[in-house]
């Protein structure tokens, strides 16, 4: 059920409805648009009379929602989200007209190489910086990331360029200590499903970037993105990463195509990784080229400042000039859109 409020109604007549919702037992989710508030209800096993809500000042309507996923939906929020990262001041907007660049390397392995690559991003054009301090990877013998000495190396940059701090958070306890550090809380594709990591996350302050399951089908991605709002937590990002097909040409398949798909459906930004979505370098800039093209709110990259040296997806991460080539095609790419990336 959602409860649509009229424009002119008082933060008293919000707050009267929300105290309705939570004595029948409930939760209420206020989301307050550029025309007016609409509330979101959760917790109902079944239907809502609309009748008992309508009754109330300053209510315009209360209206069935269709899709299983309510709170990440367009019928509950009309008007795409803007998601803010960052402290106060320093602050960047991903979803609105400014392209979001993430960039970085796969994994954080040493101050210096981090150091470099944040240089190297930054006079790019990169606001945000990714890097892994806790790495998911499909062997347990394979590198597993550099731990808390890599969150507190990516603190550094933090202060040292002014970039927010992208990093990926791998289960519930190890997240009480990623979020002291970060700006973002990566949830990998692996995680997609993780379902009490979901809930943890959605109990952050922290915006969260949700990458996309390598098989999941788009309403379990819209699921899993219910479960972080359900919990409180409005701002997530959604990132297209490539899933799992018969092809084997390339690492993944990234599937642009969900793009449009998901902005018909969710007021939720979107962003592609076209990294992890082809594995293979030379596909990195065509696709990301691609994915601006598409309606993407923006890219996660992979950039090493020694690829041929990184501990983790070599092939897949960009030589820093190869970074820059791409970030001015994808500015005329946007400029076409009405599209910017800021500087
Ligand atoms: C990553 O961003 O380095 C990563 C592990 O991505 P994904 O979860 O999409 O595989
Ligand atoms: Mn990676």
């Amino acid at each position: 059920m959602l409860i649509v409020m009229k424009p002119q109604a008082s933060e008293d007549d919000i707050r009267r409805v929300c105290e309705k919702i939570v004595s029948l037992g409930y939760r209420a989710h206020p989301m307050p648009g550029a025309q007016r508030t609409a509330i979101g209800i959760t917790g109902n096993r079944g239907p809502l009379e609309p009748e008992e809500f309508e009754s109330l000042p300053g209510v315009a309507e209360a209206i069935r929602v269709s899709k299983a996923y309510k709170l990440v939906s367009r019928e509950v929020k009309g008007e795409d989200s803007l998601i803010h990262v960052g402290p106060p001041g320093g602050q960047v907007t991903i979803g609105g007209k400014e392209l979001a660049l993430i960039a970085g390397p796969c994994a954080v392995e040493s101050r210096e190489q981090a150091r470099t690559a944040a240089a190297e991003v930054r006079a790019a054009g990169a606001r945000l910086f990714r890097g892994g301090a806790f790495k998911p990877r499909t062997s347990p013998y394979s590198f597993q990331g550099m731990g808390e000495e890599g969150l507190q190396i990516l603190a550094e940059i933090r202060r040292e360029f002014g970039l927010l701090i992208v990093t990926e958070t791998i289960d519930p306890e190890n997240c009480d200590l990623v979020e002291k550090y970060a700006d973002v809380l990566q949830v990998g594709a692996r995680n997609m499903q993780n379902f009490s990591l979901l809930k943890r996350v959605g109990r952050s302050r922290l915006p969260v970037l949700l990458k996309r399951g390598m098989s999941a089908t788009l309403d379990e991605f819209l699921m899993a993105a219910e479960y972080i709002l359900s919990e409180g937590n409005y701002n997530v990002i959604l990132c297209e990463r490539g899933v799992r097909t018969f092809a084997d040409h390339s690492r993944n398949t990234l599937d642009l195509s969900v793009i449009p798909a998901v902005k018909r459906l969710s007021h939720l930004p979107i962003l592609v990784d076209p990294s992890h979505g082809t594995g293979k370098r030379d596909n990195v800039i065509p696709l990301a080229r691609a994915a601006v093209a598409v309606g993407a709110d923006g890219l996660i990259v992979e950039v090493h400042p020694d690829p041929d040296r990184a501990v983790s997806d070599s092939y897949q991460s960009l030589y820093p000039a190869q970074f820059e080539a791409l970030v001015e095609q994808v500015k005329a790419i946007g400029g076409v859109l009405g599209r910017t990336i800021g500087q």
